[in-house]
Formats: structure tokens, C-alpha cells, sequence
């Protein structure tokens, strides 16, 4: 029989499951606490739950999902990016990154992805399959154990469209909120996506405080199309009244990304053009120097223009920041790791 990864679950069905046991429901919490918060790896563990519950519980729970191939600590110490393989044999990747505020999860949504964006890693050897809602918060706790400094910052930034995945990465959030699991604030979790307008109109309806990282990379429809081809599904015609929906309903402020292509999409005209497009919205954008990828023809722009954007940007009034860089020596760029040892180049 396979086993079941209860974290793949919402609680009451964690509930639900229990009782079919002819459990009462305080077990739920009981055992989630183990699973949620303490990682725990053996049933005998569990020393508060009774050992004909654990002997069950030991054929139908699955209590790893995953294991640790590689891992690659920056020089600084500050960036570890790990390498984890799921129980069917594929492999993805997380980063932890500590700052001076905390430290942050950096984590995966599916394996691969089908956006095709042409400067990004993960999606160049296609998408593989979506990863379950424990397969996501497990990525989490197996670093938070790793590091051993808790983590109070999350990230949908690794492999995958988080937005391709909403079903599992919603029952995700909760697990992640919840006071039985990592207790982390939805204002301190960022969802980061190429703009999938359904999916961003759904978090709007939810009211979730999150928040929402929009890759933009193109202020305009041509341009935006030949570099992400989700375009040609949902325009900036229709990308950024939805952008404009959720800062209505949530309040909270969004972030677009713009990594900068020297030669592409960096020069002093789009800039203007960009900051004509987003001037109206409650917006911060984050201008991320591209990480050269092996076999793209992408590299960055020297660090005068990079300015020179960032300065017509704040003179037309906007938030602007340049990603700190952090990683940038142990492959930390989207996908580029699992690329490499997967021996996909
Ligand atoms: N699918 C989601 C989240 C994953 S990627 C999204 O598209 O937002 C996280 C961020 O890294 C996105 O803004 C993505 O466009 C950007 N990115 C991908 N490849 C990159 C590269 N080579 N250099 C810099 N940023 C990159």
C-alpha cells in the first residue's frame, strides 16, 4: 500500500482520517505537532500518542518526503542552497538565505515548469509534475533542522509557477500559518509569479495578506511576449488591471520584478516606458541583475546602467531597489543547481 504524506492534507482531513481510526479529535493536534513543528522521523518518537495508533499509523504515513542529495554553502555563510530528491526519484531545489532580520525559505512549487521563460533555468527541461502541499512545507522544515535557526520568512521564488500549482500551495499556506505548524504571517511570505491573471484574481477574492512578487521583465507587449510567453495568454492589458484588483482588496503592496538583460530590455526608453505602466499602483519594483545561465545568451548590464534605470525609475516616483545579491557563487539562481547535477546542460 502507498503511503500518505498527512501534510498533503488540510487539517480537518487530517481530522477526518483520525477518526476514521476511531480516534477523538485532540489527536489531530497532537500529531500534528509532531509532524508540523518538530520533524519528527520515527514513530517511536511520538511517545504521547498510544503504540497501537503508531503501529498503525506506521503502514499508512509516510514521515519523509524528502532527502538531501546536495547542499552548497556560500562563502559568506549566508546562502545554503540545497539539492533534495522527492520519493519518486525526481529532484528540486531550495535555498535558505539568513539576513539581518531573520531567515528566509526560498522554495519550490513544482518540478520544472511549463512557462518557459527564456532566461530562467527551471523550465528548460520542461515540467515535470506538480509538488504536493507537504512536499512543499517539508522543504521548510528540512531546512529550518539543517541550519538550526528558525525560519520566518517564505518564498514561492524557487522552480515552478506557484500560481500552476494554487490548489496545493493554498492548502500550503495554511499549514505554514497555522499555530500548529511553523506560525509564520502571510505578510511575511511572498508568492512570486510570471502573471497568471485567474490565479491572481483568486488570491484577490481570498483576501490573503501574502505578498504577491509579480515578474514583469518588460513593459511592454511585444518585448514581454518574446521573453515570457505566458504573455501571449494574459497581456499587460489584462496583467495589470488584475495586479490593480488585488492592491484593492488586500491593501498590500506589490512587487515587480525586473531582471535586467543587457541589450534586451535595459535601455533608458523602457524604463520610461515601464515607469508609465506601473505609475498608478501601490508598487515597488526590484531590479534583479540577470544570473547568466549556461546556453542562454543573456548577461548583465554593467553596473552604470543598471543605476541609470534605477534613476529614471525613482525620478518618475516609484520604489525601486537592486536585489542584493547573495548566493551568487553556489549556483543560486532558479533552477540552476538541479540543472547542473541532473546533468540536464
Ligand atoms: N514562476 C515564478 C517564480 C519562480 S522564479 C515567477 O515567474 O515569478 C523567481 C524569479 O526569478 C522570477 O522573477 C523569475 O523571472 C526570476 N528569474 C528566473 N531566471 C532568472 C535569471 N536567470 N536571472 C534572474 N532572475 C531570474
Amino acid at each position: 500500500m502507498m503511503s500518505i504524506n498527512l501534510k498533503d492534507l488540510t487539517f480537518d482531513q487530517i481530522k477526518e482520517f483520525l477518526s476514521a481510526l476511531d480516534e477523538p479529535p485532540y489527536r489531530a493536534s497532537q500529531l500534528a505537532r509532531w509532524l508540523f513543528q518538530r520533524r519528527c522521523q520515527s514513530w517511536e518518537e511520538m511517545t504521547d500518542l498510544p503504540r497501537d495508533l503508531r503501529v498503525k499509523l506506521q503502514d499508512m504515513v509516510q514521515l519523509k518526503s524528502l532527502t538531501l542529495m546536495q547542499k552548497q554553502v556560500s562563502l559568506r555563510g549566508d546562502t545554503v542552497k540545497y539539492l533534495y530528491r522527492l520519493v519518486d526519484g525526481q529532484a528540486i531545489e531550495s535555498v535558505l538565505m539568513r539576513y539581518h532580520y531573520g531567515c528566509t525559505a526560498c522554495i519550490s512549487t513544482q518540478v520544472g515548469c511549463r512557462m518557459g521563460c527564456r532566461f530562467c533555468a527551471s523550465t528548460a527541461g520542461g515540467f515535470i509534475r506538480n509538488l504536493s502541499p507537504g512536499e512543499m512545507y517539508d522543504q521548510v522544515l528540512a531546512m529550518q533542522f539543517d541550519f538550526g535557526e528558525k525560519i520566518n520568512h517564505v518564498v514561492l521564488m524557487g522552480s515552478g509557477e506557484p500560481l500552476d500549482n494554487l490548489g496545493n500551495v493554498l492548502i500550503f499556506l495554511d499549514h505554514i500559518h497555522a499555530p500548529y505548524g511553523l506560525h509564520i504571517g502571510y505578510r511575511h511570505i511572498t508568492i512570486s509569479t510570471c502573471g497568471i491573471v485567474p490565479g491572481i484574481l483568486e488570491l484577490s477574492r481570498r483576501r490573503l495578506p501574502v505578498t504577491l512578487a509579480v515578474s514583469l521583465h518588460a513593459p511592454n507587449d511585444k518585448l514581454r511576449s518574446r521573453l515570457m510567453p505566458v504573455n501571449r495568454c494574459y497581456p499587460l492589458g489584462e496583467l495589470i488591471p488584475a495586479c490593480r484588483e488585488y492592491v484593492k482588496r488586500t491593501g498590500r503592496r506589490i512587487t515587480f520584478e525586473y531582471a535586467l538583460l543587457s541589450g534586451v530590455n535595459d535601455s533608458p526608453r523602457f524604463a520610461e516606458e515601464l515607469a508609465r505602466l506601473v505609475k498608478d499602483l501601490l508598487c515597488h519594483i526590484n531590479l534583479i541583475p540577470v544570473n547568466p545561465v549556461s546556453g542562454k545568451k543573456f548577461s548583465r548590464p554593467p553596473a552604470t546602467r543598471v543605476k541609470y534605470f534605477k534613476n529614471i525609475l525613482e525620478r518618475a516616483g516609484l520604489a525601486v531597489t537592486v536585489r542584493r545579491e547573495l548566493g551568487s557563487d553556489i549556483d543560486a539562481a532558479c533552477g540552476q543547481l538541479r540543472r547542473r547535477v541532473l546533468g540536464l546542460l
